[in-house]
C-alpha cells in the first residue's frame, strides 16, 4: 500500500474538487457540461486517487466566455494591484507547500522531498518574480516629426490557452501563469489529464489572493478533448504549450491555418559531453543529476553522455558510485529521492525503448540504487547502457526515464557532430577545464542553453529557448513577458496633414 492510498484529499483541496467539480470556471468550481469524469491514478500503487470532470468542446465555450469577461476586468486593474495580487498569490504558496508538494507527489509520483521542497520554491518565486516586472511595463514614443508623435504600446492579448505536462505539474503550470497575468492577460489552463491536482489548488489559492474571478480559469480533461477546443477556440488569440514534440507539431498545424501565437517549449535529446580534462568527479555527480532526477522525466535532462574514450570506465565507475546514493520508493516517503515513473503507459515505452536499445546491441552496466518499490506502482530501477552505436534507438529517441546511455568518442570533433546529430535543440551540458573548449563548445552546439561545468543551473530570470525540434519562443525571465503582449503603434498628428491625393 502507498501512503497516497491513506491519504484524504479533502485536508488538501475544496469539497467540491474532491467531489469532482474540478473546472474551475469564472470562479466556481463545476462538473463537465455532460457529467462524464475520469480517474487520477496514483503511480506509486496504480489505485484510483481522485475523479476528474472530463472536459470538452463546451466547458472550454464557457470558460472562454468566463475568461473574456476576466479579461477585461484584468486589463483595467492597475500594474501595483496586479503586482499586489501575484505577491499575495506567492505568499500563500509558500504557505501552502505541505498540501502542494503532496498533491504534485501523489499525481506525478514525484518524490515529496522535490514537489514541497524546490518546486514550490520555484512556483512561489515565478509569481514573485513576475509581481516585479508587472508594474514596469512600458511602450515607448518615436519622435515622428513636427506635428506628429507615434506611441508603441504593449497590450494584453486578452484571453491565452495554456496547456502543461505531467512532469512538472505545478512548476510547468506556474511558468506560464504568472507571466500570462503579469502581461494583463486572462487564461484557461488545461493541466496534463495524469497530473490535475495541484493546478485545482492554484486555482484557489489564486482566488484567495485576491485575482478577480474569471481571469485564471482551469479546464481539466484530455488532449484530444480539452486541449484541443482550446487550441482551435476562435476566441484565443494565443496559445502557450510545453509537452512532447509530436503534440507541439500538431498544436502549430492549427495554429498556423488559424494564425494565432504560439510559445512551444517542446522535448529535447541532450547531450553531455565529458572532455579529458574534466573535473570527472563533478561530471560524474552532473550526469547522474541529469539522467536520473525526476526519474528521467525532465525536457532538459542531458541523457546523451558522449565521454572521452580513456575515461569511460572511470567515468562509468563513478556514476555507478553516485547511484548507489539514491533513494527510490514510495514518493510521499521524505527520505526518497526519487519515486515511480507517471504512468503504466510511460513505463511500458521506456521499458520498451530499452529493450529495444539492448537489442541493438547496447551493453547494460550494473548499477545499484536502493531501491524500494511499492507493490503495484510504476517503478524503475536506474540504468546504465554503453557501447551504443549511432543508430541505436537509445541514441536516437528521446527516453524520457532514468537511463543513462554512455558514448565514447575520441576527438572533439566527433563531439560535437554526434551532440547535433538530433532533431532537437534544448540544452547541453559540457565539462572542461579549458577556456578554449568551453569557448568553441558554447559556439558549436546548437542548442538554446548550454550549461559549462554546470547542468540545470537557472534561475527565474534565466530563458530557456528551445531550438530546432525544441520549440518557438522562451520561457521563464523578462523574455517570457515578450510571449504574451502583443505591440500596438499609434500615430498621432496635430494638425497638418498633407494626403498623396
Ligand atoms: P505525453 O504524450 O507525454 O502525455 P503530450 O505532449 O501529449 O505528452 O501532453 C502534454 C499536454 O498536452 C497535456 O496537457 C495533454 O493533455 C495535452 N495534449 C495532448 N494532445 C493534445 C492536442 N491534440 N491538443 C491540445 N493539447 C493536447
Amino acid at each position: 500500500m502507498s501512503i497516497a492510498q491513506k491519504i484524504k484529499l479533502t485536508d488538501y483541496l475544496p469539497a467540491e474538487v474532491t467531489a469532482g467539480k474540478t473546472l474551475w470556471i469564472g470562479g466556481t468550481w463545476e462538473s463537465a457540461q455532460d457529467g462524464e469524469t475520469f480517474a487520477s491514478i496514483d503511480p506509486a500503487s496504480g489505485v484510483e486517487i481522485a475523479k476528474i470532470a472530463q472536459g470538452k468542446a463546451k466547458d472550454i465555450e464557457r470558460a472562454v466566455q468566463a475568461a473574456k469577461k476576466g479579461a477585461k476586468v484584468w486589463a483595467e486593474t492597475g500594474g501595483m494591484q496586479r503586482a499586489a495580487i501575484l505577491r499575495k498569490a506567492a505568499e500563500l504558496i509558500r504557505q501552502t507547500r505541505e498540501a502542494l508538494g503532496t498533491l504534485d507527489s501523489i499525481d506525478s509520483g514525484k518524490a515529496i522531498s522535490e514537489t514541497a521542497g524546490r518546486n514550490v520554491d520555484g512556483t512561489a518565486g515565478m509569481f514573485d518574480f513576475y509581481a516585479g516586472v508587472t508594474d514596469k511595463i512600458r511602450g515607448s514614443v518615436i519622435d515622428m516629426g513636427p506635428n506628429t508623435t507615434g506611441l508603441v504600446e504593449k497590450e494584453p492579448y486578452g484571453v491565452v490557452g495554456a496547456i502543461s505536462p505531467w512532469n512538472y505539474p505545478m512548476s510547468n503550470a506556474a511558468t506560464k501563469i504568472a507571466p500570462i497575468l503579469a502581461c494583463g492577460n486572462a487564461l484557461i489552463l488545461k493541466p496534463a489529464e495524469q497530473t490535475p491536482l495541484s493546478a485545482l489548488l492554484l486555482a484557489h489559492i489564486l482566488d484567495q489572493a485576491g485575482l478577480p474571478k474569471g481571469v485564471f480559469n482551469v479546464v481539466t480533461g484530455f488532449g484530444a478533448e480539452a486541449g484541443s477546443a482550446l487550441v482551435e477556440h476562435p476566441e484565443v488569440p494565443k496559445l502557450s504549450f510545453t509537452g512532447s514534440t509530436a503534440t507541439g507539431r500538431r498544436i502549430a498545424a492549427v495554429a498556423g491555418q488559424k494564425l494565432k501565437s504560439i510559445t512551444l517549449e517542446l522535448g529535447g535529446k541532450s547531450p553531455f559531453i565529458v572532455f579529458d580534462d574534466a573535473d570527472l568527479d563533478a561530471a560524474a555527480s552532473g550526469a547522474v543529476t541529469t539522467v536520473f532526477m525526476n526519474q528521467g522525466q525532465t525536457c532538459t535532462s542531458c541523457a546523451k553522455v558522449l565521454v572521452a574514450r580513456q575515461l569511460v570506465d572511470a567515468f562509468i565507475a563513478k556514476c555507478q558510485e553516485k547511484v548507489a546514493s539514491i533513494k527510490i520508493g514510495d514518493p510521499l516517503d521524505p527520505k526518497n529521492d526519487l519515486g515511480p515513473i507517471v504512468s503504466q503507459v510511460q513505463l511500458d515505452r521506456v521499458k520498451k525503448l530499452l529493450a529495444e536499445g539492448i537489442a541493438a546491441g547496447a551493453r547494460q552496466v550494473e548499477v545499484k540504487a536502493d531501491y524500494q518499490p511499492v507493490d503495484g506502482g510504476n517503478f524503475i530501477a536506474p540504468v546504465i547502457v554503453t557501447d551504443l552505436d549511432p543508430h541505436n534507438p537509445l541514441a536516437t529517441e528521446e527516453i524520457f526515464g532514468p537511463v543513462m546511455a554512455v558514448y565514447a568518442f575520441d576527438t572533439d570533433e566527433e563531439a560535437y557532430a554526434a551532440a547535433n546529430d538530433t532533431q532537437y535543440g534544448l540544452a547541453a551540458s559540457v565539462w572542461t577545464t579549458s577556456l578554449a573548449r568551453a569557448e568553441v563548445a558554447r559556439r558549436v552546439i546548437n542548442t538554446g542553453i548550454v550549461w559549462i561545468n554546470c547542468v540545470h543551473t537557472l534561475s527565474l530570470n534565466t530563458p530557456v529557448p528551445g531550438r530546432k525540434a525544441s520549440g518557438l519562443g522562451s520561457e521563464y525571465g523578462l523574455e517570457a513577458l515578450d510571449n504574451y503582449m502583443r505591440l500596438k503603434t499609434t500615430v498621432t498628428m496635430f494638425g497638418g496633414y498633407k494626403g498623396l491625393f
